[in-house]
């Protein structure tokens, strides 16, 4: 039997991958690039939940195909939740991870709350009924970077409970306990157990 087609609403073909690898023995997953969709698509909510239903609606309404997407961000105790769902372009429209990360920790300066959580929503849209998973991590601001690896505020977050930055971890070990792998693993738990 042909395998059904989830399209996931992301250009990052690394995340798509990672999908892939868990649910590929049930569902093709396509990447934006596979279904040759170029589109700037519309990113206008208020809340995480609005900005990865609206991505997957979009899809959804225009190819037809069962759709996923996520939306995720920091969430800064000491900035009242800043920069939350405008975390990818918190510095401007040219949506850069390092000028987003100088600028969390010029405008929390010296401030003593470094609380924060990573949060992630994934939307699904299956049959025409949209579904939702979420994910966080908790965790504290550090006052420099530290470590090389990973992406976005990375360096500056140190997850609850560990010496080390997000930027420090392997990616396998980041995935364990992230917001976006807990909101994944919610979902893969959906979907395997409406296959069987
Ligand atoms: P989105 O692609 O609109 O969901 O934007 C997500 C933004 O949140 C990214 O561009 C990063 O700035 C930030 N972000 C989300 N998850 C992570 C993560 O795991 N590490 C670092 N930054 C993240």
């Amino acid at each position: 039997m042909d395998k059904k087609v989830l399209v996931f609403a992301t250009g990052n073909q690394h995340k798509v991958q990672e999908v892939s690898q868990i649910l590929g023995d049930i569902y093709e997953i396509k990447s934006l690039k596979d279904i040759g969709c170029t589109d700037d698509i519309p990113e206008t909510g208020l809340t995480f939940e609005e900005n990865a239903f609206q991505k997957a609606s979009y899809l959804n309404k225009k190819y037809g195909y069962d759709c996923m997407a996520e939306d995720s961000g920091l969430v800064v105790d000491g900035l009242n939740g800043e920069p939350g769902i405008y975390s990818a372009r918190y510095a401007g429209p040219q949506r850069d991870d390092e000028e987003n990360l100088h600028k969390v920790l010029k405008e929390l300066g010296e401030n003593p709350v470094r609380s924060a959580r990573y949060k992630s929503v994934i939307a699904l849209i299956s049959n025409g009924k949209t579904f939702y998973f979420d994910g966080k991590v908790e965790g504290e601001i550090l006052n420099k970077k530290v470590g090389k690896g990973g992406f976005g505020y990375d360096p500056i977050f140190q997850p609850k409970g560990y010496k080390i930055s997000f930027a420090q971890m392997d990616s396998e070990e980041k995935n364990k306990i992230s917001h976006r792998g807990e909101a994944v693993e919610k979902l893969v738990k959906f979907l395997k157990s409406k296959k069987n």
